[in-house]
């Protein structure tokens, strides 16, 4: 999962980053309205973190801009505490959810978690596939009761597929959504990342379509 930090304070803006990638997350950021605005229109982020107070254009000129492009992630907006204004203006912008400033670190990762799983028509913090289940808050992977362990890239990749189960996904829209901009990104590494997760699970769920992609599903006799 990819996602886009768009906050002017410097400071917040790097601790965002810090805690999302620690999370488990691909990130981008921004610091000026312009700049996440342009993020978002050309990179195809899973959701976004949007500061509504923002430099060169303010956040809910960017999300309305977002919404009128066709641009339907999910965006969290972050609020001023005491403006409830702020709040009404964002969800009429088009924001799935806010948090206000000053807030806890834990209740931002929570809410994204929440917004990706329910991107992805998922109810539940786990996921399951067969004997598979992924726990999307405590990044923990299982297979028949027994923990996987996975390097965070590898869990950033069955997370994406557990997240579009069923679905094809091709190499190209694997590399946008696992690999962050400055990421030096080579599609035929995928190959090999899907290789090794296989490995690790020991089930056959995760399937290449010849010429499309991956799809991850019910494991099958192949095992
Ligand atoms: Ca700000």
């Amino acid at each position: 999962m990819r996602l886009l930090v768009v906050e002017d304070d410097p400071d917040l803006n790097r601790q965002l980053v810090t805690a999302l990638s620690d999370a488990g997350y691909a990130v981008d950021s921004a610091t000026d309205g312009e700049e996440g605005h342009f993020l978002g229109d050309t990179e195809p982020y899973d959701a976004v973190i949007l500061d509504l107070g923002l430099p060169v254009m303010d956040g809910v000129s960017v999300l309305e801009a977002w919404r009128r492009e066709g641009r339907a992630m999910p965006v969290l907006i972050l609020t001023a505490r005491d403006r409830w204004s702020d709040k009404v203006a964002g969800f009429d912008a088009g924001a799935d959810d806010y948090v206000a400033k000053p807030f806890h670190m834990e209740e931002v990762l929570a809410r994204v978690r929440a917004l990706l799983r329910r991107a992805s028509g998922n109810a539940s913090s786990e996921l399951s596939c067969g004997d598979l289940v992924v726990d999307t808050a405590g990044a923990r992977v299982t297979v028949a009761g027994n923990a996987i362990k996975l390097t965070s890239l590898e869990f950033r990749l069955l997370s994406y597929m557990m997240h579009h189960k069923g679905k094809v996904i091709s190499r190209t829209e694997l590399v946008e959504h696992l690999y962050d901009q400055d990421f030096d990104r080579d599609s035929n590494t995928i190959e090999v990342f899907v290789g090794r997760v296989r490995k690790k699970l020991g089930i056959h769920v995760l399937k290449t379509v010849r010429g499309l992609g991956y799809c991850l599903s019910e494991p099958d006799e192949q095992a």
